[in-house]
């Protein structure tokens, strides 16, 4: 019998509904509805400050005046390099109102990573934080950039830059190399002198987009996903949709997810606005100061990685804190062990699920119900308007049975447009409207499915995503190294840390230190390996293709007889 679409939707908890409406409406919208239905609650606490939906709202229209007036134009790509603070979320509404496209960059990134993002999506505007100023000066003449908008989280605040971020604060009297053909613009002069009168633009929700967000692929460089207005709407509906116990206007969201990944940026910052809830923003996840804000402003819900809950549950004075007020967390990224679960729910006394997604697609698919039968070891069921196939992982061309391992596959309106400028990427990812995740899965009949595998090679160490392609290129760069590849072994408390075997050129030698000091220079820190070894020969295939799976066996069986 066939089993046809949406055969789990039966099996979903109470509450949740099988299908949702989802409006064709431009992301902006969220904000417009946010605005008109709770006008004073409160929608961002940035280290105590406040601002109203109103105020946001106000401040999203004077940036999107400003930008227009520096010439964005709809379509044009504008990068935001920033950490989670008010301006973030001004910057990438202001955006998004206009139909430009924005390109969330990780602050973390070191200059060859941001260099390739800004030329590949041809960014011409970028909005960035005043400690990175060197960085990015250092990359603009290999771009396109010609508006350069600084900001520093003390613009709404008056506290010294190195208290909130880990980026060394300039020090007294030195002076940056600043680009001398072009000026810097302000971001909080932006907003005094412009007034809140964007321009109307007409959009079309379904094709426009809103996001070029940045993933790794196998080939080590970074592809732009294009999301458009329709899958980010979408995906916050779906996520509200499976949540039904939230109360518009009531919640309060801990904003501990950076927003330059899309899982903060739908399930924390887009979530927000549409629950007209409040976020409270977080700029770094330092545990004190995260058990000091729950403790103060008291969030009813927690989104996160699987390392924030062992941090809150690990902290040795986690019982001074009130966190009593978190009521549900969607915990992704990576899996979620049990034990953290447990722990975490008997002290917060909420309830922490483990769900998944991939930036592919907005990016939620998955999530163990709320309020229902949770699995342990399972990402959940399909949320609604999700369509899920498992398709055997030779060819990706027959559906496997039930219970059967295969590649899970997802079809629905959070799904990407495509890879940006990647026609032949696209083409293996996308098949049919099916997203091919390239995640190894098997599925019961309820809709609850395991991950088993990656297809791909991607490490995930301490809930950020790791590329060894991209690791490998810079290890292939030290002069004394013949042959590398990196892969992620087993570590007990960041699930995977990266560990590169290395051959080194003949009559040469090298120190452990010495390679981890030399990725530092060029890669952002938790891209580092935190282990090298040095070997004579390496693992390989029958052609050539070294193979990763059997160090990582090797690594595991270590662990297993220590
Ligand atoms: P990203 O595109 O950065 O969001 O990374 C997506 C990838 O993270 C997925 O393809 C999975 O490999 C992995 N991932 C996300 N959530 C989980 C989870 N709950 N369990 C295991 N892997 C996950």
């Amino acid at each position: 019998m066939a089993r046809g679409e949406f055969f789990w939707t039966k099996y979903y908890p109470e509450g949740v509904p099988e299908q949702i409406e989802i409006p064709s409406v431009p992301l902006y919208h969220l904000l417009e509805q946010a605005v008109q239905r709770h006008p004073n609650n409160i929608a961002t606490i940035f280290m105590g400050h406040k601002l109203t939906f109103t105020q946001l709202k106000e401040q999203v229209d004077r940036f999107a005046t400003a930008l227009d007036a520096l010439g964005v134009k709809k379509g044009d790509r504008v990068a935001v390099m920033l950490p989670n603070c008010p301006q973030t979320v001004i910057a990438y509404y202001a955006i998004v109102s206009i139909g430009a496209v924005a390109v969330m960059t990780n602050p973390l990134y070191m200059e060859r990573e941001l260099s390739h993002q800004l030329r590949d999506a041809d960014v011409q505007t970028l909005i960035y934080l005043d400690a990175l100023g060197q960085k990015v000066f250092n990359v603009l003449p290999q771009t396109r950039v010609k508006n350069l908008i600084v900001t520093g989280v003390q613009d709404y605040l008056p506290l010294p830059l190195n208290l909130l971020y880990p980026i060394k604060a300039k020090k007294q009297g030195q002076v940056l190399d600043v680009p001398k053909d072009r000026g810097i613009l302000r971001f909080k002069e932006l907003l005094q002198r412009h007034s809140p009168q964007p321009p109307r633009v007409q959009l079309d929700p379904e094709n426009d987009l809103a996001l070029l967000q940045y993933t790794g692929g196998t080939t080590g460089l970074s592809k732009g996903a294009m999301l458009t207005h329709k899958n980010l709407v979408a995906n916050v509906m779906q996520v509200r949709s499976w949540f039904p116990d939230c109360q518009e206007g009531e919640e309060r969201i801990l904003g501990a997810l950076p927003f330059f990944h899309v899982f903060g940026m739908t399930v924390v910052m887009n979530f927000a606005i549409y629950c007209c809830s409040t976020m409270i923003l977080l700029p770094r996840f330092e545990i004190d100061t995260v058990l000091q804000q729950i403790n103060k402003y008291r969030p009813t819900l927690f989104p996160g990685a699987p390392t924030m809950y062992v941090a809150v549950i690990s902290h040795p004075e986690v019982k001074k804190y009130d966190i009593s007020s978190i009521k549900a967390c969607i915990s992704g990224a990576a899996p979620l062990p049990v034990e953290v679960q447990e722990k975490f729910e008997s002290l917060t006394g909420g309830k922490l699920v483990e769900g998944y997604g991939l930036t592919e697609s907005s990016p939620v698919t998955h999530s163990n119900p709320i309020y229902g039968t949770r699995i342990a070891g399972s990402i959940g069921q399909p949320v609604p308007n999700t369509n899920v196939k498992i398709m055997d992982t030779e060819l990706g061309t027959r559906e496997m049975p039930l219970g059967e391992i295969g590649e899970l596959c997802i079809k629905g309106p959070q799904v990407m447009k495509g890879y940006w400028n990647m026609p032949d990427e696209t083409a293996k990812t996308l098949r049919d409207g099916w997203l091919y995740t390239g995640d190894i899965a098997r599925m019961d009949e309820q809709g609850f499915t395991y991950i088993v595998d990656r297809k791909k090679d991607m490490v995930i160490a301490g809930g950020y995503n790791i590329y060894p392609r991209e690791v490998e290129e810079v290890l292939y760069e030290h002069d004394k190294v013949q042959e590398a590849v990196v892969a992620g072994v087993p570590d007990p408390y960041r699930g995977e840390t990266l560990k590169a075997y290395i051959i080194l050129k003949e009559g040469q030698q090298a120190s452990e230190q010495e390679i981890i000091d030399f990725c530092y220079k060029h890669l952002a820190k938790y891209k580092v390996p935190k282990k090298v070894e040095f070997r004579d020969e390496l693992p390989k295939t029958m052609v050539g293709k070294i193979l990763r799976r059997i160090l990582v066996e090797e690594e595991k069986a270590k662990l297993e007889k220590a």
